[in-house]
């Protein structure tokens, strides 16, 4: 296992539609190390969450928190994601993501959403997401379709460098990394 490098806005592969996994091949070593290896670049990050093409690697894979108490926090894994929205109208909250350090901004997401793909062993996976979480794994399913949180953004203005967003409007709030 290691800690991958995380590749930055400009590399193609944050604007590449990613490939889906064979489903015979989820339990191949070349897989499952792409896995591993995605566990621990979030788990050594600032991250809430962490999608294949952030590493470099253009498969339709990512991995988040499934929830924020824990030490370390549990990390799901999802491979081949379906996601849809439940209605409802779009909430906008602080993200940022690990491929563009040190800004975040208000960016619109569903209030909830229904999560289908294949787990880390290939089983099948039927989640409900909300809140922080689910504002994660809508992240990470964009990047698996090359989409940015600066694409969701309507309005640039609340683009903020981290550390001032920190001192100045968190009042201790968490933005959502991935
Ligand atoms: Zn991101």
């Amino acid at each position: 296992m290691a800690v991958r490098k995380l590749v930055r806005l400009g590399n193609p592969a944050l604007r590449t539609r990613c490939e889906p996994v064979p489903e015979d091949r989820i339990g191949s070593a070349e897989v499952q190390q792409v896995i591993a290896d995605m566990i621990d670049t979030l788990r050594g990050s600032s991250g809430s969450g962490l999608a294949a093409p952030e590493i470099g690697v253009s498969w339709q894979i990512f991995v988040f928190e499934s929830e924020l108490r824990g030490d370390p926090r549990p990390v799901r894994t999802v491979v081949n994601p379906l996601l849809e929205p439940h209605a409802g109208e779009l909430v906008y909250d602080w993200e940022g993501c690990l491929s563009i350090p040190d800004l975040v901004g208000l960016v619109p997401r569903h209030p909830s959403v229904r999560l289908w793909g294949r787990g880390r062993d290939g089983e099948s996976l039927d989640l409900e997401l909300s809140g922080f979480a689910g504002r994660v794994v809508q992240h990470e399913y964009d990047h698996l379709h090359g989409i940015i949180f600066l694409d969701r953004m309507r309005d640039l203005r609340s683009l903020s460098f981290m550390a001032e967003w920190e001192s100045l409007v968190a009042g201790g709030e968490r933005a959502a990394v991935g």
